[in-house]
């Protein structure tokens, strides 16, 4: 049965259809008046996007009460992490401090992918036993050091799909001195359903000027094909990553379907119902099964596979079904995407098989 209580029929992965549970998409699609906007905007796609982008613009700021100083728009989510790393380097550069990344280990790799070629030095810090962030470390990695400090931290992370809760974040983005810098990744944040999740979005609204919020439509949205995402932050901060940002730099098609997505309250709500069911799906099968799982708050769930992750991975793909690969240091653990509901069904009967045959 669906979200939308109809019987879906079953799912049977095959060489040309199979499960993708390895990106973290909306396998739902994106919502039919994403689509239709999509459609409609064709026609005038030889004009360059400045309408559609200021639209845009004035729409994020009126849903988060801000203004439109307090958003820069990204060709996804990870051109505004590129742009914010380059900017913060660049201001390191000129005042000529040193310039340090600091992430947790195992997250979202693009701020140490981006920052890396720029020569900062990167600094990883494992997450602690139970795979949270080891804030304690990660402080002393800043307050330690001397010179210019980013700080990137993925709320929900992945791959572990856990959050932070703001009490634990708050506290030291406020108490950091302005050459600290925080990019807090909130690409998951609409399938949160945890309260101790608080938006750092709240502290640009409070006058915080040491934090970027980061965002996209590439997920709950299910816009990721259309390049869609944007960052929240002072206005200073904002015409500082803006200079780092390609012009013109969102697509008409990704704006006007990333504008119809915000009006669809209809498709979050389904999209967020979708994942809460497929977890559901998912973690009771994990359960059956004896196998580990951490405290889901994302649309996809981290979990133990007995025995080798890569040989798991490739018999998995041997079976159409597509998962993502092993984060070291957190070895053992598969991240798995959540897909439909019944594209859950067919990825337990699989991992039953597996069980069957020892292999799980
Ligand atoms: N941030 C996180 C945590 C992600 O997992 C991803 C994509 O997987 C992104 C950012 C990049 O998303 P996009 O560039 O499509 O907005």
């Amino acid at each position: 049965v669906s979200v939308s209580g109809s019987i879906a029929a079953a799912v049977v992965p095959t060489e040309t259809a199979p499960l993708l549970l390895n990106f973290n998409e909306n396998s739902l699609g994106m919502s039919a008046q994403a689509r239709q906007a999509v459609i409609d905007a064709l026609p005038g796609a030889f004009r360059y996007p400045d309408a559609a982008r200021e639209a845009l613009i004035e729409r994020l700021a009126a849903h988060y009460q801000l203004k439109t100083e307090n958003i820069t728009l990204g060709n996804g989510s990870s051109e505004t992490i590129q742009a914010v790393i380059q900017a913060a380097v660049a201001r390191a550069q000129q005042q000529q401090k040193k310039v340090q990344l600091v992430v947790p280990d195992p997250t979202f790799n693009y701020a140490e992918l981006y920052a890396k070629p720029l020569g900062a030095e990167i600094v990883k810090v494992p997450l602690n036993a139970q795979l949270a962030f080891d804030l304690d470390v990660m402080r002393q990695k800043v307050s330690g050091f001397d010179g210019h400090s980013i700080v990137y931290l993925c709320n929900p992370n992945n791959p572990t799909a856990t959050i932070t809760p703001a009490v634990s974040l708050e506290g030291w983005i406020k108490e950091a001195p302005a050459d600290t810098l925080f990019i807090i990744d909130e690409a998951y944040a609409e399938f949160v359903s945890d309260p101790a999740f608080k938006s750092a979005v709240g502290l640009v609204s409070a006058g915080q000027k040491n934090v970027v919020v980061t965002r996209t439509f590439s997920k709950i949205y299910a816009l990721a094909g259309l390049r869609i995402g944007y960052g929240i932050a002072d206005a200073a901060l904002i015409a500082e990553t803006e200079n780092f940002v390609s012009l013109d730099n969102t697509n008409t098609a990704g704006a006007v379907a990333a504008l119809a997505s915000l009006d669809d309250k209809t498709f979050v709500e389904v999209s967020r119902k979708s994942a809460d069911v497929s977890r559901a799906i998912v973690t009771k099968a994990l359960d059956e099964l004896g196998l580990e799982y951490l405290p889901s708050q994302a649309n996809f769930v981290f979990h133990k596979v007995k025995g080798e992750v890569k040989i798991y991975q490739d018999r998995m793909k041997q079976h159409h079904v597509m998962v993502g690969r092993e984060f070291p240091p957190a070895l053992g653990w598969s991240r798995l995407t959540l897909g439909t509901p019944a594209e859950m069904e067919a990825f337990v009967r699989v991992l039953k098989d597996f069980r069957e045959k020892g292999w799980v």
